[in-house]
């Protein structure tokens, strides 16, 4: 927006009595009408906002709701506790963390939460590529969905998880055992979600996709409930299959 902006507008240099680089005033206007719009539709912001702040200033109340959510955590916390200035606690890890500022702490409760949903879930994952003598439990929680590998060997072992990316795991199979070892990882992904989040349970998915080499273009290709190799010639309007 600097210059005279894409509308060519004037340019301004100062905005609420402060200076500020130069911008088009056009712009600004519109920006401040998005803000208004935003704050009337999500009037939520407001309590969230407040609660952020006071996390900020005088650090997180844990609370005895908190702990009756997550029983795991009462051996670490206790109810009343506050932690220190800029400190949260994220919702079911307990993971701390410190040194925040406003947007730091106000994306925690989403994307920290994120972050160890994808983590817990990678941990999961790697167990189950490792570990011989691990059979697949049927609820991975107590709220998960049943799992079509239940009371067997994981179909993931000899697999290896290669890459590890904000919410998305890359993963190596044997090309023998790819579907399943894919679903497998896709079920773990759900529910592990559904346990973090059990409000928005039922919008937990991962689709499986599989890929020869990373392609961001890749998507799910299933084929009577296999799921096929992505490549760019093979998708739902080139084979008859997947279009079924
Ligand atoms: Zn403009
Ligand atoms: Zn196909």
């Amino acid at each position: 927006m600097g210059g005279e902006g894409p509308c060519g507008a004037r340019k301004v240099y100062e905005w609420n009595e402060k200076p500020i680089p130069p911008a088009c005033e056009e712009c600004l206007f519109r920006a401040q009408e998005l803000g208004q719009h935003w704050r009337s539709t999500f009037g939520e912001y407001r309590p969230y906002f407040n609660f952020i702040s006071s996390c900020v200033d005088e650090g997180q109340l844990i609370t005895r709701e908190m702990l009756d959510r997550w029983p795991h955590l009462q051996s670490w916390f206790t109810a009343g506790q506050r932690l220190a200035p800029g400190e949260i606690m994220q919702h079911v890890s307990g993971r701390i963390r410190g040194g925040l500022t406003f947007c730091d702490a106000a994306n925690g409760f989403f994307q920290g939460l994120l972050a160890d949903i994808a983590k817990h879930a990678h941990w999961q994952v790697t167990k189950e590529c490792y570990d011989f003598t691990l059979r697949v439990p049927q609820m991975l929680f107590e709220n998960s969905l049943p799992s079509e590998y239940a009371g067997v060997q994981s179909p993931l072992l000899g697999s290896r998880s290669v890459g590890f990316f904000h919410d998305e795991l890359l993963n190596e199979h044997p090309i023998a055992v790819a579907s399943d070892a894919s679903k497998r990882v896709s079920e773990i992904m759900r529910d592990t979600m559904r346990w973090y989040c059990p409000d928005y349970a039922d919008a937990a998915e991962a689709e499986p996709t599989l890929m020869r080499c990373w392609d961001k273009r890749a998507t799910k290709i299933l084929h009577k409930g296999v799921v096929q190799v992505w490549t760019p010639e093979h998708n739902a309007k080139t084979c008859k299959e997947c279009g079924a």
